[in-house]
């Protein structure tokens, strides 16, 4: 006798997606930021359907939710987030969470798969509190301490916050070693790559760290009027200096993938009449690579050894964040490549992740992969962000094959 629930269902992925899109809607986005009333909200709807695919629900004391299942064989993680940026899209999260619910409502009851899909709702992804503290809970990388220190930008502690929801004293949910054969998740691409290829599917090959860097210029505060210009010692001309020859001077050593930003300039004291005695910038540098991160930062110190020999004024770089670009399994790849062949008429292409994504965090414990759909117009943190109906379909239906591919080894 046929089973109707194990049959792949599009038009109810579209349903849920468009019923997370009601609770907190923005425009045709949404407003969710982490431990709002229609961030929990939407957490309490998942954990409502989560024993439809045979999964009992928990969310634990940092705001993860966990679907667990007691089916004998292997377990699948599957998983994404459904708090959301301010005033962003409808789909950054809830896709991965959809998907895996799907994933889970198709696979568990089927007799003839042997374990099980486990979904997941990480809290916090997009770090109104921290940086990506749900997944690094479960993982085991965030202290009592951590939480602590933990504020969004308001200034509400995490305690404060989970104490409101009636989260506080809850025990956090620690990825059992040896449960799971790995992670996957589903993201909107939040780029052009796939729109502008006519592809379907991005098989993501890795996750970029991010490297962070105060770099901060010395020179003299005096007046702007009074102080000839062969005396200045004016810091923040040597900053502007300095940024430009970044532009020049990266491209020769970077990868590809390499992209830098100088997010923010602070010069002291800042005032009109008074010639700089002190500048910094915040500059940021990602790839996948740390090896093509040292290099740069190699040419970064000999930049500054060539300012601080050269005068006038004085520079000194620190490091104040240090990357861990992941790595995705090839097993997993290999195994969304197949489902895109099988549902998406293989039209899929291997690409990294410039952005962080919570895989990045599961993979330093557990073999993990990610896919992409594409974004329109590769718009995302912004409430406009989309993606066609049939590509949200083609996707899921790509998702939930892998993850049956996965679970057959
Ligand atoms: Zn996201």
């Amino acid at each position: 006798m046929p089973d109707n629930r194990s049959q792949f269902d599009g038009a109810r992925v579209l349903a849920d997606l468009n019923t997370l899109r009601s609770i907190g809607a923005y425009k045709t986005g949404v407003h969710k930021p982490t431990f709002s009333e229609p961030h929990m909200r939407s957490l309490e709807w998942l954990a409502r359907r989560l024993p439809e695919a045979g999964l009992s629900a928990a969310i634990d004391g940092i705001g993860n939710l966990l679907g667990t299942s007691t089916k004998a064989g292997p377990k699948l993680l599957a998983g994404s987030h459904l708090e959301s940026q301010n005033f962003a899209g409808w789909l950054d999260g809830p896709l991965g969470v959809v998907y895996a619910l799907e994933a889970a409502r198709v696979i568990n009851p089927d007799p003839n798969v042997n374990g099980a899909v486990e979904v997941a709702a990480w809290c916090d992804e997009e770090g109104h509190f921290g940086s990506f503290l749900g997944s690094r809970s479960y993982v085991g990388d965030v202290t009592e301490a951590d939480i602590d220190a933990a504020r969004d930008s308001s200034g509400r502690t995490m305690r404060q916050a989970l104490s409101d929801v009636g989260l506080a004293g809850r025990a956090r949910a620690k990825a059992e070693r040896g449960r799971h054969i790995g992670y996957l998740e589903a993201h909107i691409e939040q780029g052009l790559a796939l729109e502008s290829s006519g592809l379907k599917i991005g098989v993501v090959t890795s996750i970029v760290g991010i490297w962070q860097y105060r770099i901060t210029f010395s020179g003299e505060q005096n007046h702007a009027g009074t102080t000839r210009m062969a005396d200045r010692r004016d810091a923040g001309l040597a900053l502007v200096r300095f940024g430009v020859a970044i532009d020049d001077r990266l491209p020769a050593l970077c990868s590809p993938r390499t992209v830098w930003t100088t997010g923010r300039i602070t010069l002291d004291p800042g005032a009109p009449s008074i010639i700089p005695g002190r500048a910094e910038m915040l500059f940021q540098m990602r790839d996948d690579d740390p090896a093509v991160i040292a290099r740069l930062e190699d040419l970064l110190q000999s930049m500054a050894a060539e300012v601080n020999a050269q005068g006038p004024c004085s520079v000194a770089i620190e490091r104040i964040r240090t990357g861990a670009p992941a790595m995705m399994s090839a097993g997993f790849q290999q195994a969304i490549e197949a489902a895109s062949l099988d549902f998406a008429s293989g039209r899929s292409v291997r690409m990294h992740s410039a952005a962080g994504h919570d895989a990045q965090i599961l993979a330093t414990i557990m073999p993990a992969g990610m896919m992409f759909v594409p974004s329109i117009g590769g718009i995302s943190h912004h409430w406009s962000e989309n993606t066609d109906d049939a590509d949200i379909v083609t996707g899921a239906h790509v998702y939930v094959e892998t993850c049956r591919r996965l679970l057959a080894g």
